[in-house]
């Protein structure tokens, strides 16, 4: 019973809400000289300005007036490579 599943993930986050065990699933990172707030897909790296969210305080995440909150996290993977190809003949 030593021995972990294949299948688990590298790294399995939890949510940095008190309270909240759900996974992690968003990182989010802030820039408080440049007053923005980004989601991103949860990144790999543990940087110290960094915490992870799960999918419902991600989505839920408001920020103060005069911040700018931008969401990188894209639903089914759709990028600006997609747009591009859209109009391509
Ligand atoms: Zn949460």
């Amino acid at each position: 019973v030593s021995r972990l599943p294949a299948t688990l993930p590298r790294m399995l986050r939890q949510c940095a809400r008190p309270g909240c065990s759900a996974p992690a699933t968003i990182t989010l990172s802030y820039d408080y000289a440049g007053r923005t707030v980004w989601l991103d897909p949860l990144l790999d790296d543990d940087h110290p300005a960094r915490h992870d969210l799960c999918d419902r305080h991600g989505s839920r995440l408001s920020v103060p007036n005069g911040w700018l909150l931008e969401r990188r996290v894209g639903r089914g993977d759709r990028g600006i490579g997609d747009l591009v190809d859209t109009h391509r003949p």
